[in-house]
């Protein structure tokens, strides 16, 4: 019940006390989850192609795991792990949005639906089944977490995620972090399908206008979604993106920050 009294006086109390309101994506922005996105995606890719060598190759050849990681930008869903991995396995050469929309398209809609329901129930299995060897698929950016730690005191730290609550809570209390996000700021997929449901939640939340929030994200096309909203939009670059994405931020007019120049564009220090 974000909108209710409870959570109004919450957040007229956090706007006097803190200023600036941080409105962070997870995965690429809080937790680098590479590793934990291949392994669910190979995984559920054995079952729609029992005999493909697909795992071992791109277990072992490094241009096959850059290359998934060139096309995990263009997609937006958990079918698209399976879309990269369809575009590998058959070879396909893919530069542009383009290109992969039509390949995405001619897969069609029960194919990719079936992909989908295919990684969660990986995911959730491979999650329940051995927590610890799920959580070591994690890792943190240091850098920006030793950022947040210096500032949140004057600094108002949220979530925004597509992700699942219960992972979420999971990887910061595993990563040591969950102390920097009260409980009611962590909006995740239950928020909404678009960023802009939890960014205009956490704003009637905080009592604030959008403008005072900054949304840091590592999918431009989630700060092009948003920018109508009215908050400042920022990319994460050392997220899952490439120089392509970084070069197409800055031509629609969004900050790029690196985690070398995170502190002064989020902190004006
Ligand atoms: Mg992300």
């Amino acid at each position: 019940m974000p909108f209710s009294s409870s959570c109004s006086s919450v957040g007229d109390q956090l706007m006097s006390q803190f200023m600036t309101v941080l409105a962070l994506d997870f995965d690429g922005v809080i937790c680098d989850s590479a590793e934990e996105v291949l392994q669910t995606a190979l995984e559920a890719w054995s079952e729609v192609a029992p005999n493909s060598r697909l795992q071992t190759e791109v277990e072992s050849r490094p241009e096959s795991r850059a290359a998934f990681e060139r096309l995990v930008p263009l997609g937006n869903r958990a079918e698209d792990f399976g879309v990269a991995l369809h575009v590998i396995s058959n070879g396909l050469d893919v530069r542009t949005q383009e290109e992969y929309d039509r390949i995405r398209d001619g897969l069609g809609t029960d194919w990719l639906g079936h992909f989908h329901q295919l990684f969660y129930r990986t995911r959730h299995r491979l999650r329940n089944d051995d927590p610890e060897c799920w959580l070591g698929y994690h890792r943190t950016y240091p850098t920006f977490i030793e950022v947040l730690e210096r500032h949140q005191h004057h600094t108002t730290l949220a979530v925004v995620t597509a992700k699942d609550g219960a992972s979420v809570r999971l990887l910061l209390k595993h990563f040591e972090i969950d102390r920097l996000f009260r409980d009611g700021l962590i909006l995740d997929k239950e928020t909404g399908v678009a960023k802009t449901s939890h960014l205009r939640i956490l704003a009637g939340q905080l009592n604030c206008n959008p403008s005072q929030i900054t949304f840091v994200d590592d999918k431009l096309n989630h700060l092009v979604s948003t920018a109508s909203l009215g908050v400042r939009g920022v990319l994460a670059a050392w997220g899952h993106n490439t120089t392509r994405e970084h070069e197409a931020a800055r031509h629609a007019g969004f900050p790029v920050a690196t985690l070398e120049t995170a502190e002064a564009l989020l902190f004006g220090d």
